[in-house]
């Protein structure tokens, strides 16, 4: 699409990865760029990236230059509540998330994720069924590479596979997904989004601009989804692993997985595990075939993709007991979608910083499933006042002695599983370094089958 520029002045907030892709498309353009960034100065990479834009740049705060603009592009980072964002609009300044300047960018058909949970695992597999149909595609958005970065080079008959998070979508006009997708709304971000009605309405706004061509993919399941997506206006498909009779795309755990009526294959053959993961597969199939894509290329992509880093991850099998890294479940409800897909007894590693969840809600599964809990981190003390009476609790001062207290507490045929129901931030750097480091401290641990007589057990 073609988008001037031309001595427009755009202030970009954020210099991270999307901001420098945003600040690289605009001064292409011909547009005249600062980017503005709250936090401190960022490493010689960034700088340098900067530089060679040739946009300005400052750190440490937003000075008033960053009003004196026509456009203001904002980061997946920043609230959008932010007062920068509010005292711009006040100015009568217009404010684009950053997927809106890609979307103005793209002449490719667009495939839009949003959910609480699962956005990752489908947009990833939706990425490689494209790919195996011989469709040019860019996997991108939330996933870790921004939209911007490739929007123009999205062929026409190509698409863009773009997790969206909330927050972009918050801020949009007009952006549209040629099919969208709305997997399923927990409570997660309650912390910066206020409330739950909010946060309801931020996921709905991916339907916002879609029209009778286009296709929504919504997550039957979900009550709230079934209750509030009657007046949409593009093409519904629903999917389901719980229903009986919709038509649509609808999975039988240990049954058939059907479009309609027509079987397209059996539950088991997905490769991911986990009903939540099977719901995945249910969304990103009815995604790939609302664009046409043959069944069964889908279902052969659905036997073989083994999903994404971090996610229900398979670390080691060690003095038979399965290691398993869900670093990534970083709310209640991805706790609970994970302890049930894994086989019980679990020890379960969780804890970090609380994001306001009801650790209430597992208590269930955490009873009847889970053998022994090792908390780290922040919450620790909040997780251990809701589970104490439930089962064994302790808590561990790092990861590594967690791992080591897990082990110990194992015995064959255990899972141990680190699911925290919690952000990361207050140990580490993000949840793939937590799940590295569980994965580093698990590859270091002896094989106790090779001790001769020196089983510790609990
Ligand atoms: P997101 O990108 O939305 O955070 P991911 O695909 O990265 O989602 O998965 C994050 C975690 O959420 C996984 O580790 C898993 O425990 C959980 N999860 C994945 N899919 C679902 C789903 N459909 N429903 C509930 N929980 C899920």
């Amino acid at each position: 699409m073609k988008l001037d520029f031309k001595n427009k002045r755009v202030s970009i907030l954020g210099a991270g990865r999307s901001g420098l892709a945003s600040a690289e498309a605009v001064m292409s353009r011909g547009g005249i760029v600062l980017v503005s960034d709250s936090g401190p100065a960022k490493g010689k990479d960034t700088i340098a990236a900067l530089s060679k834009t040739g946009a300005k740049s400052e750190f440490g705060g937003h000075s008033e230059a960053v009003f004196n603009c026509d456009l203001m592009i904002v980061s997946p980072g920043v609230p959008s509540n932010s007062p920068v964002i509010t005292r711009a609009r006040s100015k009568g300044i217009e404010v684009w998330p950053e997927i809106e300047l890609a979307y103005r960018l793209c002449q490719g058909k667009i495939i839009g994720i949003t959910g609480s949970n699962g956005k990752t695992t489908t947009t990833a597999l939706i990425g490689e069924i494209l790919k195996n149909a011989g469709i040019k595609s860019f996997v991108c958005g939330n996933i870790g590479f921004p939209f911007v970065a490739v929007a123009d080079q999205v062929p026409s008959d190509g698409y863009a596979v773009v997790e969206l998070s909330s927050f972009q979508l918050e801020l949009i006009d007009r952006f549209r997904a040629d099919i969208s997708i709305l997997l399923n709304i927990t409570p997660d971000h309650l912390d910066r989004h206020g409330d739950m009605e909010s946060y309801i309405e931020a996921k709905f706004r991916i339907f916002e601009n879609q029209s009778e061509g286009d296709l929504a993919v919504v997550n039957y399941d979900d009550s709230i989804l079934r209750k509030r997506c009657h007046g949409l206006k593009s093409k519904k498909i629903w999917f389901s692993v719980e229903a009986e009779d919709i038509s649509g795309v609808r999975a039988v755990p240990g049954g058939g997985i059907f479009i309609n009526d027509t079987e397209i294959m059996k539950s088991d053959e997905v490769r991911i595990k986990g009903i939540h993961n099977l719901s995945n597969a249910c969304a990103a199939l009815s995604a790939a075939s609302g664009a046409g894509i043959d069944g069964r290329i889908i279902a052969t992509t659905l036997e073989s993709f083994a999903g994404v880093e971090h996610r229900l991850e398979f670390a080691r099998l060690i003095g038979g007991v399965s290691f398993i890294n869900d670093s990534k479940g970083t709310n209640v409800d991805s706790v609970y979608w994970a302890l049930k897909a894994v086989s019980a007894p679990v020890i379960l590693i969780a804890g970090g910083r609380d994001k306001a969840g009801d650790f209430t809600f597992l208590n269930e599964l955490v009873s009847g499933k889970v053998k022994s809990v090792i908390l780290i981190g922040e919450a620790a003390p909040k997780i251990m006042s809701v589970w104490q009476e439930l089962t064994s609790c302790e808590e561990a001062v790092d990861m590594e002695e967690a791992v080591r207290m897990a082990y110990e507490r194992s015995i064959s045929g255990d899972t141990v599983l680190l699911s925290p129901g919690c952000a990361s931030f207050d140990m580490f750097d993000n949840f793939e370094h937590r799940g590295r480091v569980f994965k580093e401290a698990v590859s270091k641990l002896p094989d106790r089958s090779k001790q001769s007589g020196k089983r510790v057990t609990q």
